[in-house]
Formats: C-alpha cells, structure tokens, sequence
C-alpha cells in the first residue's frame, strides 16, 4: 500500500530545527561534542545523570526555571524549579546515606506519578545507587517477583499501595528488602517502615555527589513482557549522554520548551525522556498524574502551552477513537512536534496527526536495551508514514540475515527483510541483564547487538519495522509481519485497533487472523466482518490478508501500551498463557492484585 511522504518545509517549523542536513550531521558527529554539550561532574570526578539533569542547572543561570510542573489528579499543581529539585534530591541522597545505603544498592520506587517519585529518582542517582521504578498499577506478585529478582535494599511507596499490594507479607520472603520509606505518612511506622516526610525535614538540602565512574551502575529497567517473561535491562551513567544527544535530535528539545512525555516511569521511556533527557536540556517538564483521558490531555496541551509532545501509538489510536476536533476545540498553537515511541505507528495514524492536529507525529523506535531513540523521524525531514526513520548520528543500524552457522550477514540490497541489528558501543546501550549473563551474550552475534525485530531499509535509508522476530506470520511460502496487516485494518473507518496473529494450518503453516476493535459508532456483524474481509484482500492481496476475523472489544496490551500478540496467540491455540505480570487490568484487578499474583511466574 502507498502512502504518499510528508513533507516539510523549514520556513513553516516554528523553531530552527537541531538536525538540518541528515547526511552531514552524520558524517560530522562525534561524541566528544556531546561531552562538551554536558559538564561533568566538578573537579573531574566523573559523570553522573542526576548532575547533568539538576544540579548543573541549579548553580547557573536556569536556577529559578521551572523544571517540573506537577498536574495532580485532582487539579492540584506543584511547581518545581531547578533550584528546589536540586535541594529535594539533595535531601533524598542524605536520607539513603544516613540509613546506610550505599553506591550500587537497589532502590526500588512503586508510585504513580507523584514528585516524591521523581524526586527520589534523582536522589537514587545522585548517591549512586541503582534506581529500579515499578509500574504503580503492578500487583503483589509482579512486586515481589521483580524486587526478589533485583535484590531491592530500599522500597519507596505509598501508604496505600504499601497496604494494597501487601507489602508487609512479602518481606518474610525478601531478604535483603531492608527499608520500605512511605512518601506519605508524617511518622515512622516502625525500625524498618519510615516516613519519608519525617526523614527528608531531618535531612541537609547539602549533598556533594561522590565520584561517579561513567560505567557505574544507574538504572535496572524490567522490559515490557510483551513477548515472555521481563528481563531486567541495567543501564549506566554516561548514558545520560545519549539521552541528551537523542532529546536533541530525535525530540528537537530547545531551551524554552515546554515538553511532555506521556509514559509512565515504570517504563524506560518514562526515565529517559519522562525524567532524565528533558531536565539535561533544562526545559520544562510536564508531569500529568491522571491516566489517558482525551478531553483532559488536550486540556494539558492547551493549558500548559505544550510545545513538544511524546506519547505512544496506543494513546493516539484512542485519542482517534474519540472523533473530536482538537485544533477547533483547542489552542493547540503552542504544539509544534509529536512524536511517538513503543508500537509501530500505523500509516493511518500519522495522517491523522496532519488532519486533525495539523502536525504530523514522528515515529521512533527504540528498546528498554538501548536506553535511547535509536532510529527516528526528525523535525525538518520528510516523513513516509509507517516508516520509523533513520538512524540517529552515532548510530550504525543494519539489516542482517542470522546464518545457520551461527553468523550474520549484512544485507547490503534495500528492501530485503531481515534482523534489524546495531553496532554497539553508544553509551546508554544495556550492560547485561539482570542475573541473565547468558541471554545477554545471546544478543550478540559477531560484533552486532540483535534487535528481535524484523525490519527492512528503503534506498534512502528509511527503516520500515516488519514485525518482532516472534510473531512473523508464515503463510502459504509468505513471510508476514502483523503490522502490514494491522495497518491495513486500521485504515478501515470502523476499525480502532487490530492484533494480528498466525493459527497453525496443516496445508499453508499458518492462516492469518486479526482479532479487531471496534469505534464506538459501530458494531460487531457477520455483515461487517466479511466487509472487513474484502478490505483486507483489496489492499494486501490474498495471500496476505487476513482470512479469519474476530471481534474483540479490548485487545490484550502490556501496560505500556502494547498488543500483546503472543497472549492473542496462546488464547486461540489454549495455549498456556506465560508470564502476564505486565499485562494491562481493570483498577479493581490491579487493586486486589489476586490474578497477578497467581499467575505471574517467579523467577
Ligand atoms: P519484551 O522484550 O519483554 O518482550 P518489549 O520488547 O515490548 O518487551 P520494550 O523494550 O518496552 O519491551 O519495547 C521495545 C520493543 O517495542 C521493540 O523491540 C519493538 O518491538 C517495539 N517498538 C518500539 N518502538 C517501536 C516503533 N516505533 N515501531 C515498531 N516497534 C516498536
Ligand atoms: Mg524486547
């Protein structure tokens, strides 16, 4: 199917865009450009993601900018500059200090997005331990299972999630859990169970960040579960310079902007651009505390003069499911770049983004592995929608063919599908798994780290993702990526989203299946579904297209937003349905947390 390029044209874009000339920023890039755009920790003494986001900003001259503007649930704001979330970590840093806590030790955040969150984010990082957020909405057994995994020292939370996911019963089996700090009750429960409040009052707003190794370990983030069980990806401190070079870039953040970033940061996307990327840039972040809803998130737009925007394919599926009006209903003049991170992005939804927001969203494709955007597309560039992009400077992308003598080859002709493979050794790259050496060294075949997805590269360098090496569809000799069909569906006027799988078939391998939700405006019908039929043949073909359609109302996602194609797989086949601690609940689920502890699969 063709979809015709957007163009741009640099005298519309509002700012002066970072990324020009694609091909010279290549060729010209070089990392010590990027260590001079940050400081360093004072004296030499190292690099450290919690200096460059705050403090660096704390001593100049972006002192009294507001670094983070608080949108609580229920209308309340609190205002953060960098001035006072430097002095806020400070005081965290003190607190791990005087319990004891020292360089490397686990701290593990369970919250929503509360400032004590992003706060004590800052404060893990500036005393050198090792920052591990969970996704608020995780139940007992998801906890336990990733703080045993971990080896979690300190838990920060909330009273009642400390309550509600009981907290207190899973620590006779958590070892080295030492201290639970709730950011919310004004005394100490007991030795073990503080107030975090009562300890940061007591603690100094001085804190002198110790000498930080560039390679000294900062982040341990869990992946999504969208394809098996999560695995913990450990990330370092100098990775705060890719995340600064790739805001640049990828993001075009600018000094005076005014960025949101939608994900949670339970997932890498929320501390790499939901935390660490837009502070180094000294711009103002938004942090919403609420979860999607479309009205509120267009008021947030509008009311906050949101310049540039970050979200997911999933939030703007459904922000399209609404049908509104939002440049008529809304001051949206502020907006002048969306992007996009987590799915592929449907061709039909960038067209939609032109239509009704009047800009286009940029896809990017990155992995809770490689810590930052890898592949994007960028403010001043030409966009091919269903297209990912092209390389960051500094980032060597290929596509190669996985030999069966344990070897790559490089594909060297566009077009050809393959493993979509990067030369590692750009600073926020994953330094292992968490106590999973061997499927570390798995991912890397013959100089080149192993993606898991399948993709292909157009003549000018253009990457098009083809699917996750997992959920290839073959069929009839025809090698299928869910996403071609899955976009296909999408550009049918009833359809919100689709989920594509293979059922094995004795005669051609596999038949290919959608599973398809409906907008609001319409309903399932055999009339529909044969109409869904012919959509597809006409635009993929036959051997292509799905020939099995069922209707389902919600598609089974991870909580960051992603179909899981291969539960959609085990239902169909009763099959066993694996670990689904990541899998996206109903609040009450989440509350009682009893099916995620039943089901979810300890280590
Ligand atoms: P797990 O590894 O546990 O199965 P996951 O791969 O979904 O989970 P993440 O690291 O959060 O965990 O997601 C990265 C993956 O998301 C990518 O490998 C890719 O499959 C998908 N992805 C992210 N961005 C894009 C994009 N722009 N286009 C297509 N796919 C994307
Ligand atoms: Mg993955």
């Amino acid at each position: 199917m063709e979809w015709q390029p957007i163009h741009k044209s640099l005298a519309a874009l509002q700012v002066s865009p970072n990324l020009v000339d694609y091909v010279q920023s290549c060729r010209t890039f070089d990392w010590a450009q990027v260590h001079r755009a940050l400081t360093g920790l004072p004296d030499g003494q190292g690099l450290n993601i919690a200096y460059e986001a705050v403090d660096r900003h704390a001593s100049g001259p972006r002192r009294n900018h507001l670094a983070l503007r608080w949108l609580g649930k229920e209308g309340e704001v609190r205002d953060f500059t960098y001035a006072s979330l430097a002095e806020q970590s400070n005081r965290f840093a003190n607190v791990l200090c005087t319990l004891g806590v020292n360089k490397g030790d686990r701290i593990f955040v369970l919250a929503s997005r509360i400032p004590e969150l992003y706060i004590a984010v800052l404060g893990t990082l500036k005393q050198v331990c090792v920052l591990c957020p969970l996704f608020s909405a995780f139940g007992p057994g998801p906890i336990e299972q990733r703080l045993a995994l971990g080896d979690g020292r300190v838990l920060v939370t909330t009273e009642r999630l400390f309550q509600q996911r009981k907290i207190a019963e899973m620590r006779a089996r958590l070892p080295t859990l030492e201290y639970v700090l709730l950011t919310d009750v004004p005394a100490h429960l007991d030795s073990s169970v503080l107030s975090l409040p009562q300890l940061m009052a007591a603690a100094s707003p001085q804190f002198t960040i110790p000498p930080t190794a560039p390679e000294e370990n900062a982040l341990l983030h869990f992946t999504s579960g969208t394809t098996g069980k999560p695995k913990g990806a450990l990330h370092v401190h100098q990775a705060v310079l890719f995340h600064y070079m790739s805001a640049h870039y990828a993001l075009d953040l600018h000094p005076d902007d005014v960025f949101w970033c939608t994900a949670d940061p339970g997932w890498v996307t929320g501390t790499s651009y939901g935390i660490s990327a837009p502070l180094c840039h000294g711009v103002t972040l938004i942090v919403d505390e609420a979860e999607f809803d479309a009205a509120r998130w267009y008021q947030i737009l509008e009311e906050q003069q949101v310049t540039v925007w970050y979200t997911a394919p999933t939030a703007i599926r459904r922000l399209m499911r609404m049908d509104l009006e939002p440049r008529q209903q809304y001051d949206l003049s502020h907006l002048r770049f969306i992007a996009s991170v987590g799915e592929p992005l449907n061709p039909e939804a960038v067209n939609w983004g032109v239509n009704r927001l009047h800009l286009p969203i940029h896809d990017n494709w990155w992995q809770t592995e490689t810590g930052g955007i890898m592949i994007a597309n960028y403010a001043a560039m030409e966009i091919r929608p269903g297209s990912m992009g092209r390389p960051l400077p500094g980032i060597e992308a290929r596509i190669v063919e996985l030999l069966e003598n344990g070897h790559v080859r490089v594909v060297d002709s566009p077009t050809v599908e393959g493993h979509l493979a990067l030369r590692p050794g750009w600073p926020s790259m994953f330094r292992g798994y968490w106590h999973d050496e061997e499927r570390y060294a798995r991912c890397f075949v013959d100089g080149w780290y192993i993606s898991g997805d399948l993709a292909r590269q157009d003549e000018e360098g253009y990457f098009w993702f083809v699917g996750r090496a997992d959920d290839i569809i073959k069929t009839a000799g025809h090698m299928v990526g869910p996403f071609e069909v899955e976009s296909a569906l999408l550009t049918h006027p009833a359809v919100a989203e689709a989920g594509v799988i293979g059922v094995p078939d004795p005669v051609i391998g596999e038949v290919v299946k959608a599973f398809v939700s409906l907008k609001p405006a319409f309903q399932p019908s055999e009339t529909l579904r044969l109409e869904l039929i012919g959509w597809g043949r006409a635009r993929l073909g036959s051997a292509v297209a799905p020939k099995l359609i069922e209707f389902q109302d919600n598609l089974p996602k991870t909580r960051s937003g992603k179909i899981m194609r291969r539960l959609l797989k085990a239902r169909e086949l009763g099959l066993p349905e694996g670990d689904l601690s990541t899998l996206e609940r109903s609040a009450e689920e989440a509350e009682s947390g009893a099916t995620d502890a039943a089901r979810s699969v300890l280590p």
